[in-house]
């Protein structure tokens, strides 16, 4: 992967805090979710359901939770898209079981932090648990909306406002 925008630069000056060696890892963990997507199917007892798109790209994908006292007791999703987009919902899948409401929002405000602000940001990737993998996505402006598509439908999901999530601003 090329760096862009001079993301090396900025690193530099935030303290060189994603090493190559890491980095790598991280696309590691990415390609792995990418091709073995966990909590891949669509849920039938699931008690809220939002569907997301991501224009730019084309993703598509809808989110499944299983929500109980304001616990998620299960989540899954489902759909298509490109490897960034189904890792980061894959992720997520992983990170949300269990978690309250109020986890989940704080949770996606991180990641969406962590995607948007970069290393120059007030979110430090070590402290992300497995979601630090997607802080590279920051320095692939065109990537972000791939990366925070899941993160956004979850929270329609959680709202439950029926409406279909998508990463543009309706105008
Ligand atoms: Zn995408």
């Amino acid at each position: 992967m090329k760096t862009g925008r001079g993301g090396a630069e900025i690193r530099k000056r935030a303290g060189a805090r994603v090493g190559t060696d890491l980095k790598d890892l991280y696309q590691e963990v990415i390609i792995d979710h990418n091709r073995r997507p966990r909590n891949f199917r669509k849920m039938e007892d699931a008690t809220r359901t939002a569907d997301g798109f991501n224009p730019l790209c084309g993703d598509q994908i809808s989110i499944y939770v299983k929500l109980s006292d304001n616990v998620i007791e299960d989540v899954a999703f489902h759909g298509v898209g490109c490897a960034i987009s189904k890792a980061s919902a894959s992720l997520l899948t992983t990170a949300l079981q269990g978690k309250s409401r109020e986890e989940a929002t704080a949770l996606f405000k991180q990641v969406r932090a962590m995607l948007t602000d970069g290393p120059a940001g007030s979110v430090m990737p070590e402290s992300m648990g497995k979601l630090a993998v997607l802080s590279g996505v920051w320095e692939f402006p065109m990537r972000i909306k791939c990366a925070t598509l899941a993160w956004h439908t979850l929270m329609g999901a959680l709202e439950a406002t029926g409406e279909r999530v998508t990463t543009e601003e309706e105008t």
